[in-house]
């Protein structure tokens, strides 16, 4: 998954520091990225390359976390494309080498969304300060303190023995990128547990009650600004299906054997798929993942 960028450890306390000529800049601006790309890899400016290139001033530079020995700060304005550098969608970045670049750029452009959308204080208007110590934005007014938002998404692989309930979206919520079956999502609301999430988008997507849920794995998915909890939950297939028209095209139950492989395993949706196509137990799943 996206987070797996062993043998480097993400490291996201935050430190109040300066960059340094070899720090890497991820410079951000409408969730697009500033990166030199190639079919398959990525690679970001160092500070010292931005300085030259795009002649920018360092200390408008701002930490954001270190991977490693390696720090990345956050340029958040535009800039012009030049010397191989050119503004990419974050899922175009995605999934390229290497992983804990495509990694940095996700939740640099994660956090680069939270700081532009929190400008001001949400109590008295006031302009926010960055707190010295810690990831959070301070109102120098009225004292109110903001932490970075992350809005958390269940994400359910509905199984009836060897089958597995799988979904298209309709135009409206439909990714060109990605024309590949999904599995059911929603966010979590106000006041209800993971698992009550779970019954009432399955209910609301597909008109069936589920029983058996099943926990397996939790991913970051900075390109919506959330975190996914990923489950496996069960249903009688022989019961009829009422599709939600609002969201999806096509709802439908394929054999084990009927399903094509995924072609890459960034997100959590491939990984619960293809653990389901190799008959894997949610027991042998969470071994794997310790
Ligand atoms: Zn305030």
């Amino acid at each position: 998954m996206i987070q797996d960028i062993f043998p480097y450890k993400y490291h996201n306390e935050y430190r109040n520091i300066a960059a340094e000529d070899s720090d890497y800049v991820i410079p951000v601006h409408q969730q697009r990225i500033l990166c030199s790309c190639t079919e398959t890899k990525a690679s970001l400016p160092t500070a010292a390359e931005a300085e030259r290139i795009w002649k920018i001033d360092r200390k408008k530079l701002r930490y954001l976390f270190a991977i490693d020995e390696m720090n990345f700060f956050l340029w958040d304005q535009d800039l012009e494309e030049t010397a191989g550098f050119r503004w990419e969608h974050i899922l175009t970045v995605r999934g390229l080498e290497p992983a804990y670049i495509s990694f940095a750029a996700a939740v640099g452009a994660h956090l680069a969304h939270w700081y532009e959308n929190n400008r001001f204080c949400g109590k008295c208007g006031q302009p926010y300060s960055h707190s010295k110590t810690q990831r959070a934005l301070v109102c120098p007014a009225c004292g109110q303190v903001a932490f970075p938002r992350i809005n958390p998404i269940v994400i359910a692989a509905v199984v009836d023995g060897d089958r597995l309930l799988v979904a298209r979206y309709n135009k409206k919520h439909f990714n060109p990128r990605n024309n590949q079956y999904v599995l059911l999502a929603g966010y979590v609301e106000i006041g209800e547990s993971y698992e009550d999430t779970v019954r009432r988008e399955i209910r609301e997507e597909t008109g069936l009650e589920i029983r058996r849920i099943r926990y397996v794995a939790s991913q970051p998915w900075p390109y919506s600004q959330t975190s996914i909890a990923g489950f496996y939950v069960e249903a009688d297939s022989r019961k009829p299906l009422k599709i939600q028209e609002d969201e999806l095209s096509e709802l439908v139950w394929v054999k084990r054997e009927d399903l094509p492989p995924r072609r890459n395993l960034t997100s959590i949706t491939d990984n619960l798929i293809e653990w389901f196509r190799h008959g894997k137990t949610v027991e042998e799943i969470r071994k794997e993942l310790e």
